[in-house]
């Protein structure tokens, strides 16, 4: 038995994902964890919010909130949207935890004693209308370049120079409009990547069987230019965790938080702390996941993130852990993925333009998009969110293809035989055949999901679900009826029995349906089929059930043009 860790980056705290968010990194990772879990592996998913930065105090001040209290609430809106995605996270924390400030601070302290850490002095902007130093996106002013009045202060949007604030005409705080502002000289700490280098760029090779889009992200960020760069940990803010050396004062460090970037990875060790509070267990059983002197040596551990997220998790992450000379488990694969557009351009969260998870959930039940998602995984190459798509999965493979048989067999038994198994009859070369395909489009299935390949997976899905439909087709137990009742009844035993294994094996992907036919086939049997016919014999003749309501409706085309004009731009 293997024992699976696994990570969803994660998502930051100010304002509701959009589903290119979701399937970038959060959906796959809760297909895989299902997944593992329904092969009897144990399984530890973790994700969490990642609470510090500007843009947070930000979002609160907007809001008329403390920034702590603001937080509060909206993780409590992600995670109630991230339940009815179904997203089964074995803990989702926060990465403004007590369990966080610790192991950050553990951390930073680890590298500052391994000599990895230095101080630079640098100029930044003050704001003493806004009581603080501005970041440099948050100082406008007018481009020196071409004359845009809105060029911010490390970048003209207009002309798309590369631009320092003082460069600037007429600075002002992008906050509060104020032009009171003043260079100030102020100190921070920096993670010296650069010392790094030749210790990441071994482990990265030692990871030959990475994907392709993941490498060659962490090789450009570690040989392009001038290499890794050193990076600034800290920042002048009230908001994060405060810089300390372990739980000593860092003496020149007073009233400086820890950079968001250096914090928030580590989060993923905290969030497992934060689990074993809140379930009442020692620090051993969150330690036996991440120590390898603790138990962790036989975990296997998978991070799922989009692509823009690599650098961080290939180089500085590792770089905090390697650096801090500890037995911490570092990541065995990480899967990462390209972007999903929408509808002929990108989603935008300041623009309001897509699908936002609150909003999916409120159209459509959450099986409906964890499937198009899923079998469109922005896998090799980005993908697009078109309706005209979306309406066509949604009515033939879930509605036509497996909510179709669904229906068609229960009901047909319902009518001849009643609400049982039927008895009578036995299998012959056309069932052996139908069982010998399965079994082997199962196992494709199986190294699809082990391998992470989700597009295929789903594809391979698909294609056993259309393996009953055709047998249902060419048995045809309606005609085998009329002459032969006892051959009718072996059929549709086969295919009641089908609809129980299609529920089990389709659970990572529409769990929801999944227990639904549960239900409806009143077993409870959800072991993985080892061995496709004795799985197909787990419902015996005389077993109750009941015909399930719809399990997927088709969406209709005045439908989907509605959604099509509602989802264009400017969220309200
Ligand atoms: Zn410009």
């Amino acid at each position: 038995m293997t024992r699976h860790l696994i990570t969803s980056a994660i998502p930051y705290i100010n304002g509701i994902k959009h589903l290119g968010n979701l399937i970038g990194s959060q959906l796959p990772a809760d297909l895989f964890a299902r997944y593992q879990r329904a092969r009897g592996q144990e399984v530890m998913f973790l994700c969490a919010t990642d609470e510090h930065g500007t843009p947070a105090e930000l979002a609160a001040a907007k809001a008329g909130k403390p920034v702590a209290e603001y937080c509060a609430e909206m993780h409590a809106v992600q995670a109630e949207i991230a339940r009815g995605f179904r997203l089964s996270f074995d803990h989702f924390g926060r990465s403004s935890s007590p369990q966080n400030h610790a192991l950050t601070q553990h951390f930073a302290g680890r590298l500052a004693e391994a000599g990895l850490i230095k101080e630079v002095s640098e100029k930044q902007v003050y704001s003493h209308a806004d009581g603080r130093f501005l970041p440099d996106r948050y100082i406008e002013g007018t481009c020196p370049n071409c004359g845009y009045d809105r060029a911010r202060g490390d970048q003209c949007e207009n002309c798309t120079k590369q631009l320092d604030p003082t460069d600037l005409i007429e600075p002002r705080s992008a906050i509060s409009g104020s032009t009171d502002l003043e260079v100030r000289e102020t100190k921070h700490l920096y993670l010296r990547q650069s010392d790094m280098r030749d210790k990441l760029n071994d482990w990265i090779d030692s990871k030959g069987d990475w994907p392709i889009l993941t490498t060659s992200i962490a090789k450009k960020w570690l040989n392009d230019g001038d290499g890794l760069q050193d990076r600034g940990i800290t920042r002048d803010l009230d908001w994060g965790i405060p810089v300390k050396k372990g739980d000593q004062d860092w003496p020149g460090m007073e009233g400086k938080v820890f950079y968001v970037w250096f914090d928030a990875p580590i989060e993923y060790i905290a969030c497992s702390a934060e689990w074993a509070e809140a379930n009442g267990k020692p620090e051993a059983e969150w330690e036996r996941w991440w120590r390898t002197d603790k138990g962790a040596d036989d975990v296997r551990y998978t991070q799922f993130m989009g692509k823009d997220n690599v650098p961080f998790h290939t180089l500085s992450f590792p770089a905090t852990i390697l650096g801090s000379g500890e037995p911490w488990k570092l990541v065995d694969y990480i899967k990462s993925f390209n972007y999903l557009n929408y509808d002929g351009g990108q989603f935008s969260t300041s623009q309001g333009r897509g699908v936002f998870m609150d909003q999916a959930l409120a159209i459509l039940p959450s099986d409906y998009w964890r499937w198009w998602l899923l079998s469109h995984a922005p896998e090799s190459s980005d993908s697009e969110f078109t309706w005209e798509n979306f309406q066509a999965s949604v009515n033939k493979d879930l509605a036509d293809v497996l909510g179709n048989f669904v229906s068609r067999v229960t009901k047909f038994c319902r009518s001849k035989f009643g609400e049982e198994v039927p008895a009578g009859g036995t299998w012959g070369p056309q069932e052996q055949a139908v069982i010998a395909d399965l079994t082997a489009r199962l196992h494709a299935y199986e190294g699809h999901m082990e391998a992470i390949e989700v597009r295929k997976a789903a594809q391979e899905l698909r294609a056993i679900w259309v393996t009953g439909n055709e047998y249902l087709q060419e048995a045809a137990p309606w005609s085998t009826f009329k002459t032969d009742p006892d051959q009718a009844a072996a059929q549709i035993r086969l295919a009641l029995n089908l609809i129980r294994f299609y529920a089990v094996i389709s659970s990572p992907f529409i769990p929801d349906a999944s227990e639904q036919l549960m239900q409806a086939m009143q077993s409870d049997d959800t072991a993985w089929p080892e061995d496709v016919t004795a799985a197909l014999e787990s419902l015996g003749a005389g077993h109750a059930f009941t015909v399930p309501d719809v399990t997927f409706r088709k969406i209709a085309d005045e439908e989907r043009a509605e959604w099509q004009e509602k989802f264009a731009g400017t969220r309200d």
